[in-house]
């Protein structure tokens, strides 16, 4: 089993930003860039909010980008997924595909998926009218009509974020009650520009190229209708990448990472966790860089603790 100083879980901009810092800092991390390489920036086209881009910059290449840096200081690749974990005895053992790795410390950046509606032509519009990020992608919405698909506080945020760009937003629920907190719920209700239709879900996508129309269909009476609109932003959750972890490390109950106070490292000294794998909240490009800068910081104090 190859010994490594530090792990990190994750090439988003969170597992790169600490292979970079870990880089630097001569480290030599290695990376298991996972089955996603870049992360959910990868899903999306152009990125108009990262600090550095005035002109904006496509997702792809801002990862690329992110994964040239840390090469230029020595972070190494492993294409792969991490399948275990065995983080109660030490040196870590990382699992990956049929190779083992043993570690002295280990940052979890394995990020959260957005969780899908599962239906077939959800796939097929997948960047072309159909975003799992209003605030990546509403801009391109601009006095469009578009429909948002949830009744929890994402679907809310997003709507109300869309109504800055889009002519009408049109929130479709499957039943009549919200998990959405009563105060995102009313804002959004109070919207003149937001339009609920509940009891509903959305059975198929169609368009020439991008998004046309809708069929909804009631999860009533199972019947069917059609909604003209040019965009659907499906805001039902997500699902943070931690499943290997369950038993291991504390999480909340939507699965998310915990961490002590004021730190990124787990209640398993030498454990780490960067990026929207603990964070629910803010859920954005520069703040899981900002997380993986200190992960790498803090693995760094730890290894020098361990004399390294
Ligand atoms: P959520 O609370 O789990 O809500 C998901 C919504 O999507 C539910 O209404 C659910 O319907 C619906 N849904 C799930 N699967 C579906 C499917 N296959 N088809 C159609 N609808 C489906 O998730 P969330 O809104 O992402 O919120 C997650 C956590 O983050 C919450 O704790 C929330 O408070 C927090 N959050 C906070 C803020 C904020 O404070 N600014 C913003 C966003 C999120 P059912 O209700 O019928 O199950």
């Amino acid at each position: 089993m190859k010994h490594e100083k530090l792990i990190i879980m994750g090439s988003g901009p969170a597992g790169l930003t600490a292979a970079i810092y870990a880089a630097r800092a001569n480290l030599k991390p290695l990376v298991i860039e996972g089955f996603e390489p870049g992360g959910q920036l990868t899903l999306t086209s152009e990125v108009e909010n990262f600090p550095g881009f005035p002109e904006g910059v496509m997702g792809p290449e801002l990862m690329e980008n992110f994964k040239k840096q840390a090469e230029r200081f020595g972070a190494r690749f492993v294409l792969g997924n991490v399948e275990g974990a065995q983080l109660s005895k030490r040196p870590f053992e990382i699992k990956v595909g049929a190779e083992g790795f043993s570690c002295d410390s280990f940052i979890i950046a394995s990020g959260a998926s957005a969780r899908w509606l599962g239906i077939e032509s959800e796939k097929k519009y997948r960047g072309k009218g159909v975003s799992t990020c209003a605030t990546c992608d509403g801009a391109f919405y601009r006095n469009m009509e578009v429909a948002v698909v949830g009744g929890g506080d994402s679907a809310m945020e997003e709507a109300n974020f869309l109504t800055r760009f889009c002519s009408k937003i049109y929130v479709i629920h499957r039943r009549e009650e919200f998990r959405a907190s009563k105060i995102m719920l009313e804002r959004a209700q109070k919207n003149p520009k937001i339009e609920f239709i509940m009891n509903a879900a959305v059975k198929e996508i169609q368009g020439a190229q991008t998004v046309e129309k809708l069929i909804l269909e009631s999860t009533r009476d199972h019947s069917t209708r059609e909604l003209a609109v040019q965009g659907l932003f499906v805001a039902i959750g997500h699902v943070p990448n931690t499943t290997i972890f369950k038993d291991q490390l504390p999480m909340n109950e939507q699965g998310y990472l915990l961490t002590r106070p004021n730190t990124t490292e787990t209640e398993i000294s030498g454990v780490f966790s960067a990026g929207d794998v603990h964070d629910f909240r803010y859920r954005q490009a520069i703040t899981a860089a900002g997380s993986g800068c200190r992960a790498a910081m803090d693995a760094e104090k730890y290894l020098e603790s361990l004399g390294h």
